[in-house]
């Protein structure tokens, strides 16, 4: 599972994690993008809530992320990124991982400073169909509203914008920073520098698996 404030670089290394451990990246934030473009009820209804930069109500995002995890892909293995988002959704997680005879191996959460995080997501821009993510000077796309991979538009996300990240830092102080505790007391957790280029951070994140090459990952503040 990959915690941290937006914009911390859950997306981009779950991604990458995807790729190293062959297991399925589960974003509830993802997830809840998608049901607002399908425009299905849970989306109409999820819509205000991510606009304002505040949290979705648990039982609609248990909803999705219930049933993203039976899907086949996700029974030998999954990466969280998003979710959980406080101490009731990791509660509830642990049922359900309790009901599928499985338990979460480590909880990574990545510290990256408040200011270092709204000059990331201010730039950041995100591909329409696929999800992949850029930023305007740290990962330009080759063409400017283009994605590389998929031809995708890039757009802004609505909940990027300044003022809203701003709210999303608080949420995520006052809502997710006590799962660090939370998880520190069941012995799973991982304090993981989110500082530096996306590879740097992504053998910090696989030295503290156990799976990593190199040299012991360095400790931050998240
Ligand atoms: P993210 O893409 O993870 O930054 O999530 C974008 C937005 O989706 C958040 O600001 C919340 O409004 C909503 N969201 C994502 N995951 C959760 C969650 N686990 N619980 C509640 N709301 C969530």
């Amino acid at each position: 599972m990959l915690l941290g404030p937006p914009g911390a670089g859950k997306g981009t290394q779950a991604r990458m994690l995807e790729t190293q451990l062959g297991a399925p990246q589960v974003a509830s934030g993802d997830l809840l993008r998608n049901a607002v473009r399908e425009k299905s009820a849970l989306g109409l209804e999820a819509k205000g809530f991510m606009d304002k930069g505040a949290l979705v109500p648990d039982d609609l995002v248990l909803k999705l992320v219930d049933a993203r995890l039976r899907e086949r892909d996700a029974q030998t293995g999954f990466i969280l990124d998003g979710f959980p988002r406080t101490v009731s959704q990791a509660e509830t997680l642990a049922k359900m991982l309790d009901a599928r005879g499985e338990k979460l191996d480590r909880a990574i959460a990545l510290g990256v400073p408040d200011e270092e995080i709204i000059k990331r997501i201010s730039g950041r821009r995100t591909c329409r169909d696929c999800g992949a993510m850029y930023h305007l000077i740290y990962d330009p796309p080759r063409n400017l509203n283009l994605c590389n991979s998929c031809n995708g538009e890039l757009y802004q996300r609505e909940d990027d914008a300044e003022d809203t990240v701003r709210m999303r830092l608080q949420v995520y102080a006052a809502s997710t920073r006590p799962l660090l505790e939370y998880y520190e007391r069941l012995g799973l957790l991982s304090l993981v520098d989110g500082i530096g280029r996306t590879e740097e951070v992504g053998n910090r994140i696989l030295n503290a698996l156990g799976r990593g090459t190199k040299p012991a990952a360095a400790k931050g503040t998240a």
